[in-house]
């Protein structure tokens, strides 16, 4: 048996999961039917929104002094959840990205991240 907390809803059911005697999987504790989405959804596919930072850059590829009043690391997340088993992954690559400064929140900085139908965002406006 695995036990979950839906997080679907501020509710947050505990469900516990397990499997009948056919082999098909079970959940009780949920107080509606997406409860039972979110438990085989954490199962066979779990995902999480993303959020990192990036490096920022000045426009002419420098980095920000401390006289410059500009962050050095630029917030930015997916906009949908990503798969959990290729985070790692993507981390990797947004390790390797710098976002230029000025950026607007929404900005894209990575297209489909990892082939995935997922953009990653920058999530607040700096000096924009
Ligand atoms: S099972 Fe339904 S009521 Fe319970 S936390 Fe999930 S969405 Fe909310």
């Amino acid at each position: 048996m695995q036990e979950l907390i839906c997080i679907t809803c501020p509710m947050g059911c505990h469900l516990s999961v397990d499997t009948d005697a056919q082999g098909e999987m079970k959940v009780t504790g949920n107080r509606c039917v997406r409860g039972e989405q979110y438990a085989r959804e954490e199962i066979f596919n779990p995902r999480r929104v993303v959020t990192f930072t990036c490096t920022a850059v000045l426009p002419d590829g420098s980095l920000p002094g401390p006289s410059s009043n500009l962050p050095r690391r630029v917030p930015v997340r997916t906009t949908a959840a990503f798969p959990k088993e290729r985070i790692p992954e993507l981390l990797d690559v947004l390790r390797g990205i710098t976002v230029r400064l000025p950026v607007a929140r929404g900005s894209v900085v990575l297209e489909r991240a990892l082939g995935m139908e997922v953009n990653v965002v920058v999530s607040r406006s700096i000096g924009a």
